[in-house]
Order: C-alpha cells, then structure tokens, then sequence
C-alpha cells in the first residue's frame, strides 16, 4: 500500500514519514495533527519541471498556492525556483513575504475586488483578467495611479476535464474566464489602452484530472486563439499558461497520469500549433497544486470513541470535517491507516466517524482495517492538497499544527490554535458585560 509512496515506511509497528515515527509525533505534537514531507514535495516539483524540460525549453512551473499556502511550503518551492499562481490578496502577500519577485506571480482569480486589483497594479504582479468588467476597473485604477500593468487573459476553453462536477472549471457554463466569442474583443480593448503590456493567455480546466485528452483538446484550442490573435490583431504572447489539474493516485484502483504522459501529449501538440501559426516560441506556464503537494502530507487523528451499533461499527476520531474536509465536501476517498498496528491484518470493517455534530462528518466509509481500540493513531494519507486550507474552527475547535519532517529531523511549521486564537477577535458588547 506505501509502493508508490516512498516518503511513508513502517518501522517496527509504527508508519513512519520522511524517516520520523507518526505516532512519535502526534504523541509530542498532539492531534489532529499535519505533517508534511519536505524531500517528498522536491521531488514532484522536480519531476513535474522535469518531465516537459526535457521536451520543450521554456517551461515555468507556478505552483498553485491555494492547494497549501503554509509558509514553510511555499519557502520550500521558492527555494526550487518554482513561482506562484495565487488569486487572492493574501496569496499575493505570502508569495511577496516569502520573496518571490512580483514578474513570478500571477494573480488569477475570478471576482477580484477593486482592493485585490489596487495591490496588484502596485505590486507589479501579473493579472490575469477574468472578465472585461474587470479590465475596465483595471483601466480605471491604472489610469489613476499612472501606472501600467501586465496582463494575461484567462479563457473558457469549454472543455469537460471528465472529474467531479465541483472541479471543473472550464465549462462552458463555469463562471471562470472569457469565452471564446468575447476573446478578440478583451485582447483588442487591452492592446487599445496604455496601461497595460500584454503578457499571455491562460486556462485552466480543472482539478484532479486524471487523462490526457482534456488537456490535449483544450491546449489546440487555446493554441488556435493565441494564432488568431497574431493574425488578426498582430499579438504575440510571451506565456502560454495551460493551468493546473493533474490528478493523484487517492486510491490503488484510480486511473492516473504522471507529468511524463502530460508532457508527451501536450508539446507535439503545441509544437505543431507554433508551425501552424508561425509563432514565436512561448514560454510554457503550468500551475500544478495537488500533484506537488498533495501525497507529501498525512494527517494524524487519534481514535477517541468506538461506537458499535446494530448496523455499523464506527471509530470516532477526535478530527472532523473541519479539520479534514475533502472527504465531506467532495466525497473523496483518503486511503486510512493504522499507524501504530501497521503489518496488522485487516479484520474489521468500520467508518471512520468525525468529531463534528453532524450527522454527514464520516471521513471514511466500510474501511477494512486492523482491530482498533481507543488512542489508536490512525494516518490519513495524501492530506497535502486542499485540506488543512480548507480547515475551519467549526464547532469551537481549534485548527491543527502542522510540523515538517525531513530525512530524519521534524521541525514544527504551525502552532496548534488555542480557543484564545479562535476568540481573539469576537467583541462583547458592552450592555452585555455588567
Ligand atoms: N490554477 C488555477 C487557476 C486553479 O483554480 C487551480 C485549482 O483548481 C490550480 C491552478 C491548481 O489545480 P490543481 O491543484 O488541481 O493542480
């Protein structure tokens, strides 16, 4: 089961991560807990980078900061020469404290605020455009400040990447980007206005994508817009950014695809597109999240309660939804277990229930695993990715730490939260306090 995870192993009876003892760490550190392995995190950035290096010459890799922007996490990617997507003026500021320089930051997102979009122009980020609405506000807010901006435009490319309906994002009915028939027109009222020095073009279809063929379908086509806007308006663009969205293995049945696959269906294409339309070569832009950072994580929580009911047998955990939600907002499937009885045999078939007070917080459904009894350690594997971002205080309850571990060493990247953290900005009116 740990195959394909060589960052994870089992010694004696414990898992083991980056060469650490899990159940070492939830007993020093506490649960729920999240730790993340460095080396693991290099070494999928270096083989996504790798896998279209070695096919085509002028690839950047923006990781996709929304997937987990723990400081210590974008450190580690910057230190790679990896740089950012981030869409929000948060993720601007952590790429910017971490020390990316702002030409490495592209800024897409969808409904930016006029705040977002002030910050950008003054940071002299790359904004990726959404919307023509939103190029206007951009002409308004550059003007003012006479200042100018680089641009992109991110396109509906109205493609289905075939994933869960919740991780598309290049339908034709998405809310996300411009759509083919309003593309000349951005580009045009772009290349008419001052301010702003176009850059590239962008897409980004979705998540957890698991084939080849959306991409290859929708890189031809975005590849068609960026020929016509060279015949037709006389644009070249310096960056091609083809987003995000390569899938991880969850599971051991999942069908997936590596960056190698990625690479060997995508730059004939786009090799073929440069013929066709005599184009300058582009810099090739990818903005992988969950494929750099998704399987270098786990996610300890200690079993508090058994609970056996005439239908069911449940362990409660003391980590719920709140602190682990892919599994309740997307019915995801995170492989579970046992840290402290790894190589026992598998007898029980059990749900693994959260600690939330509500009835749809079960992290795992009819998992077979070892008998287990209360202060088990059990291991949620590959919570790198979209998890302890999405953590919340729901239920009054504190949100993780989070430690780093690396060849042997561990160092915490993220207090545990106290209930003081939680209240810290809640006000008692005064009328209420006599
Ligand atoms: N780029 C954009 C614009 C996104 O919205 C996302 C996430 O959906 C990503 C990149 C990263 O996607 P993933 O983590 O699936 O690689």
């Amino acid at each position: 089961m740990l195959d394909y995870r060589p960052h994870l192993g089992v010694k004696k009876t414990n898992l083991t991560i980056g060469g650490v003892d899990a159940v070492s760490l939830a007993g020093e550190f506490g649960t729920p807990l999240y730790v993340v392995d460095e080396e693991r995190i290099r070494e999928r950035y270096r083989e996504f980078r790798d896998a279209f290096l070695a096919l085509y010459p002028k690839i950047e890799i923006k990781y996709a900061y929304k997937a987990n922007t723990n400081l210590a996490v974008c450190s580690i990617l910057r230190d790679e020469g990896c740089s950012a997507d981030v869409l929000s003026e948060g993720e601007i500021r952590i790429a910017l404290k971490i020390g990316l320089s702002p030409e490495k930051i592209i800024f897409t997102g969808n409904n930016k605020t006029h705040g977002e979009l002030e910050l950008a122009v003054d940071s002299g980020v790359i904004i990726n455009v959404d919307a023509i609405h939103e190029l206007e506000r951009l002409k308004r807010i550059c003007a003012e400040k006479n200042k100018e901006a680089m641009i992109s435009f991110r396109i509906n490319p109205g493609i289905s990447p075939d994933t869960h309906p919740h991780l598309s994002t290049g339908l034709k009915k998405s809310k996300f980007g411009i759509h083919e028939e309003s593309v000349l027109t951005a580009y045009g009222e772009a290349l008419a206005c001052e301010h702003f020095k176009i850059k590239g073009i962008h897409m980004h279809i979705g998540s957890q994508i698991t084939k080849t063929s959306p991409y290859e379908e929708a890189t031809a086509k975005l590849f068609d817009i960026v020929g016509g806007l060279k015949d037709r308006l006389g644009v070249e663009l310096e960056f091609v950014d083809l987003g995000g969205g390569l899938g991880i293995r969850y599971d051991r049945e999942n069908q997936y695809i590596t960056p190698k696959d990625l690479a060997s269906a995508l730059i004939p294409i786009v090799r073929d597109k440069i013929e066709e339309y005599s184009l300058k070569e582009p810099l090739l832009y990818f903005e992988p999240g969950r494929y750099i950072v998704g399987d270098s994580t786990i996610m300890l929580t200690k079993v508090s309660t058994i609970k056996k009911t005439p239908f069911k047998k449940f362990i409660g955990t003391d980590a719920g939804f709140h602190v682990f939600p892919r599994p309740v907002i997307y019915g995801a499937y995170h492989e579970a277990l046992v840290a402290n009885r790894m190589g026992q045999e598998d007898t029980e078939v059990v749900d693994i229930a959260g600690n939330v007070c509500e009835s749809g917080d079960i992290l795992a459904v009819d998992r077979s695993l070892p008998v287990i009894e209360e202060d088990d350690i059990i291991a949620f594997l590959d919570a790198g990715a979209y998890c302890f971002v999405m953590a919340s205080q729901y239920n009054s309850r504190p949100r993780p730490a989070e430690v780093l571990v690396k060849s042997g060493s561990y160092e915490l990247i993220r207090e545990r939260e106290s209930l003081e953290d939680i209240l810290e900005k809640e006000i008692i009116p005064e009328r209420f306090l006599s």
